[in-house]
């Protein structure tokens, strides 16, 4: 894929390879991260990237544009259909933009906004004093209850009647559990606020039908494009149709300049393959491998937060074990395999240190690990955990989990293998 940087910037080409080379061998389980399937990776680097245009399809500010309007009017139909949705604006660069655009599309200045806490599992973007936004609007933040650690919806509802917030936000970036959208849609309507649904996490299961969706809740759901939905870097938003206006005017030319048209084609392939077979083996991989790593680790002495999962990700709480997540985080980069350090709920460490992990399982089921490896998952983790100094343990660790990640390529054999040829221009 890099024919031409390889004899032209060798030095960045180097970079690539390297990069290319730790995700081969690394155990991925950040819960944010996926791998892009080639035609996602393609698509990327297309020749849309050359193509500059304002507006929606059919509305440009720009000539040239009949093929940009197929590419981003086929992203709409592919993403309504998975979804169901009335209707799907696909411009924005993130899942945090896509946020943004919503925010500008229904609030003002001043505003106020209830969503869950960050250090239970919220997002920055919905409130956190360090995202820009906390200047703007107003929040209210809701957690889970401390002993089931399952969202305390009696809490939100007397939230949302004392604070009276125009938008409730149900979603999160470290919460391993479903969430009650009818339970919160009704105490939005109680208070005549806004129900919006940050699916950033969890797109991939929802579109691929195995977890409920929000869709028919929310006024808006929000997403990001490389987690679990596994496509290009990038966002979207799906909403009721009588907001399409306001969303759309609120992304160009509320926040956006002009539109990533690569981006946009790597997403209309990523709506095509949400509903194929084989993604949705995948995301069902997802969810039974990680109620499986969770029984594994908790079988193990760790202690799993909520006691389970019902998505891809398993929040372990790592004080059993005498380690904070940090050192665990660490210790588990050494030997190859990346998760992150997590706050859990009312963690007495810093969020810098933190007493938990939150690990993500798509990456590996993407890959084709099923229950035989993931028991050897949990036991490495296992390892590595009672003998976090110990650099003989950790070494056999490390062949251990590069021996076992060899067995899965992270992509067909050869793709990557450019043939020199000599451009013109040298
Ligand atoms: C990751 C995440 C985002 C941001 O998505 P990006 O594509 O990284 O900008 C927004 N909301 C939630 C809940 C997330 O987990």
């Amino acid at each position: 894929m890099l024919k031409t940087t390889k004899i032209t910037d060798p030095e960045l080409y180097e970079i690539v390879e390297a990069e290319l080379e730790r995700q081969k061998y690394n155990i991925e389980m950040i819960a944010s991260e996926s791998s892009a399937p080639t035609e996602i990776l393609e698509l990327s680097g297309s020749v849309f990237l050359n193509k500059t245009e304002e507006g929606l399809p059919g509305k440009r500010y720009q000539a040239g544009s009949e093929h940009a309007d197929r590419v981003e009017n086929l992203a709409i139909e592919r993403a309504k259909e998975v979804f169901g949705a009335e209707y799907v604006n696909v411009q924005a660069y993130s899942g945090a933009t896509a946020n943004y655009t919503v925010f500008n599309a229904i609030l003002d200045p001043g505003d106020k906004i209830l969503a869950m806490r960050l250090d239970h599992g919220g997002h920055l973007t919905h409130g956190s004093p360090a995202n820009f936004l906390s200047k703007i609007y107003k929040y209210e933040h809701y957690g889970v209850n401390l002993e089931t650690e399952i969202i305390d919806y009696d809490d939100v509802e007397v939230k949302a009647l004392s604070f009276m917030p125009k938008l409730i936000i149900a979603g999160a970036s470290a919460y391993p559990r479903l969430i009650d959208y009818k339970r919160m849609r009704e105490i939005a309507d109680k208070v005549g606020a806004y129900f919006m649904v940050d699916m950033a996490h969890i797109s991939g299961l929802v579109g691929a039908g195995v977890i409920p969706s929000p869709v028919p809740y929310a006024d808006f759901c929000t997403s990001s494009c490389s987690k679990t939905i596994c496509g290009p870097r990038g966002g979207f938003v799906i909403c009721k149709e009588k907001f399409a206006k306001q969303l759309n005017k609120s992304t160009f030319p509320g926040i956006l300049g002009s539109i990533q048209l690569n981006g946009i084609a790597a997403k209309a392939n990523m709506f095509k393959r949400v509903k194929e077979p084989e993604f949705v083996a995948t995301m069902q991989r997802v969810l039974d491998n990680a109620k499986f790593l969770a029984k594994e680790l908790e079988a193990r002495g760790f202690r799993i937060i909520s006691g389970g999962t019902d998505n891809h990700i398993v929040l372990v709480d790592l004080r059993p074990k005498n380690i904070t997540g940090k050192e665990f985080d660490q210790a588990l980069e050494k030997i190859g395999i990346t998760v992150n350090k997590n706050t859990i709920p009312n963690d007495p460490a810093s969020p810098f240190v933190t007493s938990g992990v939150r690990i993500g399982l798509t990456a590996v089921s993407e890959r084709g690990f099923g229950p035989n490896e993931i028991s050897v998952v949990a036991d490495i983790m296992d390892r590595v955990a009672n003998n976090i100094d110990n650099e003989e343990v950790l070494d056999q660790c490390r062949n251990d989990a590069r021996a076992l990640i060899s067995q899965f390529p992270l992509y067909q054999e050869g793709y990557f293998e450019d043939e020199v040829t000599i451009p013109q221009h040298i």
